[in-house]
C-alpha cells in the first residue's frame, strides 16, 4: 500500500523580510535579539555535530503521522523511514533534520528520536546518521545513538540538499517574555504573515541555562485520553545546556493537520529530549541556524485526528 501525501506551497519571504519580522517580534520576548541573514556555518563541527555541513538547497518539511497514531493506544505498525521520506519529498538523498518517535521495534521501547540523517543518493548507498533516542529507565533519561533509519508514529522534519548557502542566523538572550523560544518565532511569523504560511526549519542551540525537556516512556497500557493523561504518563526532565535542538514550524496550517512547532535536543552529556520552554530566563541564550521551506510535505495523515498531546 502507498503512502498518502499531501502537498502545499508555503509562502517564502526574502529572508532579509523574514529577518527583519523575526527581530521585530522577538524582541517581545527577549531581551537582546540579533538575527541576520549569513553563510551557513559548517555543522557538522561542534557543537551542532550534524550529518551535512548545511541545511540549504531546496528545503522542505515532512510532517509525518502524527499524536493520533500514538494516542488514545499506540499503533505500533506505524513504521516509517528516512530513505522513503526522502522519495516522498521529491529530495533524493535528502538531508533530515527533526523530532519524531524513535523506532520501537529497534529499540525495544518507545523514545524520542532526534533525527540527523543524511539519505544515500542510491539504494544500495549508506546513510550517514547521527541521530539519537532519548528513552526512560528508571524514571531516568538515557541518550543513545540509534543506527537504524527507522522511525515509528510521528515526525516533524526538515529537509534538504544538506549544502551551504545563505541561512537565517538567530541570537536571543535574556527572556523578558512568557513564550518559549520556538513559538517566539512562530508567533512573530504569524502576526505578521496572518494567513500566508511560512515555515522553517533546522536547527538552534541553547548555549547557556537550563531547559524543560519531557521524555515518552514506553508507550501506555492504559488509554491516554487527555492533555491532562499524556502530561502525567510523560516524563518532564530539566536539562542542563549547551542542548543542540532540531525540528521545524509552520506559522498557519493551511488545513493539513499539522503540528505547527516540534523540536527535539541532544547532548554530548547524555541529556536529551522533547523541548519545551528554558527554566533559566535570565541565563538562557539561544543561536539558531534556519531555513525558509518551500513546501510542506504532509506525509499519512491520519484520518481519525484529535488535538490531545500537541
Ligand atoms: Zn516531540
Amino acid at each position: 500500500m502507498s503512502t498518502p501525501v499531501l502537498k502545499a506551497s508555503m509562502h517564502v519571504p526574502p529572508m532579509g523580510e523574514a529577518a527583519r519580522v523575526l527581530q521585530e517580534g522577538l524582541a517581545k520576548n527577549f531581551e537582546n535579539v540579533t538575527v541576520n541573514v549569513v553563510d551557513c556555518p559548517d555543522l557538522t563541527q561542534e557543537p551542532f555535530l550534524l550529518s551535512a555541513k548545511g541545511i540549504c538547497g531546496s528545503p522542505r518539511l515532512a510532517d509525518v503521522g502524527g499524536p493520533p497514531y500514538l494516542l488514545p493506544l499506540a499503533q505500533r505498525d506505524k513504521v516509517f523511514n528516512f530513505p522513503l521520506i526522502s522519495k516522498l519529498v521529491n529530495l533524493p538523498g535528502a538531508f533530515i533534520v527533526g523530532a519524531g518517535a524513535g523506532p520501537c521495534h529497534v529499540v525495544g521501547v518507545n523514545s524520542e528520536l532526534i533525527g540527523n540523517v543524511k539519505v544515500p543518493e542510491t539504494d544500495t548507498g549508506t546513510a550517514i546518521n547521527n541521530s539519537y533516542i532519548a528513552k526512560t529507565e528508571n524514571d531516568a533519561c538515557v541518550l543513545e545513538k540509534v543506527n537504524s533509519t527507522d522511525f515509528c508514529l510521528m515526525g516533524n522534519f526538515l529537509c534538504s540538499e544538506g549544502k551551504p548557502g545563505k541561512v537565517i542566523e538567530v541570537v536571543a538572550s535574556r527572556r523578558t517574555g512568557p513564550d518559549n523560544f520556538m513559538t517566539s518565532l512562530r508567533t512573530s511569523l504569524a502576526d505578521h504573515y496572518n494567513t500566508r504560511p511560512v515555515a522553517l526549519g533546522g536547527t538552534f542551540l541553547i548555549e547557556s541555562g537550563k531547559a524543560n525537556l519531557h521524555i515518552m516512556p514506553d508507550f501506555s497500557k492504559t488509554p491516554l485520553k487527555s492533555d491532562e493523561d499524556v502530561n502525567n504518563w510523560l516524563k518532564f526532565f530539566e536539562m542542563d545546556a549547551p542542548l543542540v535542538c532540531l525540528g521545524e514550524l509552520v506559522s498557519h496550517d493551511p488545513d493539513l493537520d499539522l503540528r505547527t512547532e516540534h523540536f527535539h535536543c541532544f547532548s554530548t552529556h547524555g541529556q536529551g529530549g522533547h523541548y519545551h520552554y528554558d527554566t533559566t530566563p535570565n541565563e538562557v541564550k539561544y543561536r539558531a541556524y534556519f531555513s525558509l521551506a518551500e513546501f510542506v510535505y504532509r506525509i499519512d495523515q491520519p484520518k481519525e485526528t484529535h488535538k490531545v498531546g500537541r
